[in-house]
């Protein structure tokens, strides 16, 4: 009977974690519902973990891993783990993001390395097939966790620029075989001990320094601008370590978690990879974030410089504007004065439209958070396939701190780095005003011609900055009042 309650309790509390993580990833499906998503789904993870420690209170034998379970450091772990978690959280910018993304993805695949480097060096995966299943989690959570840090350097500027030499693929390749070969030892080692010839903790070591190399020999040459695929192809391979690792301790809030994770970040994986017209093979084994190195024809043009002001007034007496949000607006954090001024547009009886472009800023969804933290209302918001048809019948494109998502080069230059991605098709509008500092390129590194062209108007300065200037000109018009 006393051990009956804590088992009931797993169960209950595995089955209703579950539901929770399964929930809130539905409810994360809209920018309406996500805030309330990513709290279901926190609930879920701390059922989950509360969970885990009925283990130690007098679940029978058979239902718990080896025990004594040290508590004390648990919670130690925990505690530390949840403040540095909750401080990093809240202090990060949202510019920051990614990089805390890629590397709390790291520590996931780090955690499932870490529970198989337990299971093997405690010999306590038995018969082949759990071993074969915990060698594959300790793989995959290996080359996530090594990846996944150096994607944490390349998008911290850490690491500026791509590492590639020749033969890096064959070498990889054999890396990979290596690796492989070395964790079949194991297997054959382990199931027959007549057939150990080196020591097993050495085997073991040698398994997972491969292993890492392996994530960190794959990352290195891919350039920055594909880093928010590849971080998604580890966040996939994080989820699939954790799925495997919660089988191989029959833990089935781990499978559970760790199969959402997995499926979310391969479907997360294919959609960045189609909205960048590319397949996944391409983004990890062409090298793509070349574009710095570029060599662009001659653009035609010049750039015009123009007075904020003088913009926003144009703006005024526009009939319809369509504003491309970019990083630099998150950057400069004028989302709040952004929308400020398309009320006043709103107010003088011009209709505004956002266009987001799935890639635009530096994680996926980031323009979409942007405008909702400042209140813009999301039937104000059109995505990339629903928007492009309109701009050639808009009078203005206003492009505030975009350019990759801009730049018509992806439509008409082969050897562009960027060639086959959609952009958002802003020249086509009739007038394109674009708010940036300077010169400053895009993250592929390329120039744009968009900004030479004859329709197009430069207006220098922070985004922020800027957007204060047109509004304090647009209401020198001497408007009505916004509602
Ligand atoms: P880009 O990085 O192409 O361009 C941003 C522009 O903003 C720069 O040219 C810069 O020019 C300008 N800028 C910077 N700060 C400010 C500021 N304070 N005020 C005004 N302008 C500013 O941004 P996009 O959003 O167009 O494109 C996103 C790029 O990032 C794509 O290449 C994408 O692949 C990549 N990426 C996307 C991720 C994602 O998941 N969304 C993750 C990682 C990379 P200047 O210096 O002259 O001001």
């Amino acid at each position: 009977m006393l051990t009956l309650i804590p088992q009931l309790g797993i169960g209950t509390a595995d089955l209703a974690a579950a539901f929770l993580f399964l929930y809130g990833l539905h409810r994360m499906s809209s920018p309406v519902t996500a805030p309330s998503g990513i709290s279901v789904a926190g609930i879920g993870m701390t059922m989950a973990v509360l969970a885990s420690f009925l283990y130690a209170f007098g679940v029978s034998a058979a239902a718990r891993p080896d025990l004594p379970v040290n508590i004390g450091l648990a919670i130690v772990a925990l505690v530390l783990g949840g403040g540095v978690a909750w401080w990093s959280g809240r202090k990060v910018a949202m510019t920051a993001m990614p990089q805390m993304v890629a590397m709390y993805n790291g520590m996931g695949g780090g955690a499932a390395g870490a529970i198989a480097a337990v299971e093997l060096l405690g010999n306590k995966a038995h018969g082949e097939t759990e071993l074969i299943v915990t060698l594959a989690g300790a793989l995959i959570g290996a080359v996530s966790l090594s990846g996944s840090l150096i994607a944490w350097a390349k998008l911290d500027g850490v690491i500026e620029k791509p590492l590639r030499v020749k033969g890096q693929q064959a070498f990889n390749a054999i890396l990979m075989l290596a690796t492989v070969a070395v964790g079949a030892y194991i297997v054959v080692a382990s199931v027959d001990p007549a057939a150990l010839v080196f020591a097993m903790p050495a085997a073991i070591y040698l398994f997972f320094g491969c292993a890492l190399a392996l994530g960190v020999l794959m990352t290195l040459p891919i350039g920055g601008a594909d880093m928010p695929v590849v971080i998604s192809i580890f966040n996939a391979f994080t989820g699939l370590a954790v799925g495997i690792e919660g089988y191989v301790l029959q833990n089935p809030a781990l499978m559970i978690a760790g199969m959402v994770v997995g499926a979310a970040g391969m479907l997360l994986t294919l959609l960045m990879a189609k909205a960048m017209n590319r397949s996944v093979s391409n983004v990890v084994f062409t090298n793509f974030g070349e574009a710095a190195t570029h060599k662009q024809g001659k653009i035609q043009g010049s750039l015009k410089p123009v007075q904020s002001g003088d913009a926003g007034i144009a703006m005024r007496y526009a009939a319809s504007v369509i504003i491309v949000p970019g990083y630099g607006l998150a950057v400069s954090q004028g989302q709040g004065k952004l929308f400020e001024f398309v009320k006043l547009l709103q107010a003088g009886g011009v209709s505004v439209k956002f266009a987001i472009h799935p890639v635009a800023g530096r994680m996926p969804g980031q323009m979409d958070v942007l405008l909702a933290e400042a209140g813009v209302p999301y039937d104000l918001i059109v995505q990339l396939e629903d928007v492009n048809d309109q701009f050639a019948s808009t009078d203005v494109a206003l492009v505030i701190g975009a350019n990759d998502v801009v730049n018509p080069a992806a439509r008409t230059d082969k050897s562009s780095a960027i060639y086959g991605m959609p952009i958002l098709n802003a020249d086509k509008a009739k007038k394109v005003y674009v708010i940036k500092r300077g010169e400053g390129k895009g993250y592929a590194g390329i120039v744009n011609a968009l900004f030479y062209a004859d329709n197009c108007d430069m207006v220098y300065g922070d985004a922020q900055t800027v957007l204060i200037k047109m509004i304090e000109a647009v209401r020198g018009l001497g408007l009505p009042a916004v509602a």
